[in-house]
């Protein structure tokens, strides 16, 4: 791997000639746990998009493991899983094949092993003969997560990853993002709402206002920075300016 997991320089982006990413810089180091905050519509997606590889920047660059987004595309899809905030899927497949097929689309030696191991590891081996059509929210984000790092991806991608889910399902999303951070090495770039999850899982965060970059530090720094606070929504509040 050469360079940091995730780098971003001078990135902008614009729909239809309208900002809105403005020259980002950010650097994310491997083994981290980065959460990015924002309001809805400051450009989280967006640059997660265009970090997968989904769409291409309007300006300025981004790298994952050293790889250009855009001039080394297949270098960077190897290298990463992503869990879109809306994971689709066929219905009339089991759990097992749907992953199967994800192995296989990644190029995995084994694809049917690499699925029932992606399966047991993530201790959703009973979904392997279930129909997807049948799965409840927190079952396909289960599956969404397996087919995300069903090639071991050194970077694994998050976009509101807690929606919809229900305090038990938060609570496994949560030992699962640590398990794969922990065990696995995977740094982990999370898009999300859920400040109290933040504070429990990342390692840093970066605020999103608008396009912009306006914090970025290490979750023990930004507690200390700011002792008076007694939650990190209220720093996030502070930082984004909102009258209280
Ligand atoms: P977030 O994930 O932080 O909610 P997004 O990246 O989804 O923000 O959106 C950033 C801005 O870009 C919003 O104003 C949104 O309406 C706009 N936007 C997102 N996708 C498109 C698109 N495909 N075409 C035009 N505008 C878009």
């Amino acid at each position: 791997m050469d360079g940091p997991a995730i780098e971003l320089r001078g990135l902008g982006h614009r729909y239809n000639g309208d900002p809105v990413l403005r020259d980002l810089d950010l650097t994310i180091e491997h083994g981290e746990i980065f959460g990015f905050l924002g309001h809805n519509g400051a450009g989280k997606t967006t640059t997660v998009n265009i970090l997968t590889t989904l769409i291409e920047p309007t300006s300025g660059r981004a790298a994952v493991n050293g790889h250009d987004v855009v001039a080394e595309r297949s270098l960077v899809t190897a290298d990463i899983g992503y869990l879109p905030s809306e994971v689709r899927m066929y219905p009339h497949m089991t759990g097992a094949e749907n992953l199967t097929f994800f192995a296989e689309l990644s190029g995995v030696s084994n694809p049917k092993r690499a699925a029932a191991e992606t399966l047991e590891y993530l201790g959703c081996a009973d979904l392997a003969d279930r129909r997807l059509g049948t799965f409840s929210t927190g079952m396909r984000q289960r599956i969404g997560i397996a087919q995300a790092i069903v090639h071991r991806p050194d970077v694994l991608f998050l976009d509101e990853p807690t929606a919809g889910l229900d305090p038990v399902g938060i609570r496994q999303l949560r030992e699962t993002i640590i398990r794969l951070n922990r065990d696995l090495g995977m740094t982990v770039f999370m898009n999300t709402h859920q400040l109290s999850e933040v504070a429990k899982v990342c390692t840093t965060i970066g605020v999103l206002s608008r396009g912009e970059l306006i914090y970025k530090d290490s979750m023990e720094e930004t507690t200390r920075r700011f002792p008076n606070e007694t939650s990190l929504e209220d720093i996030y509040v502070r930082m984004e300016g909102v009258p209280t």
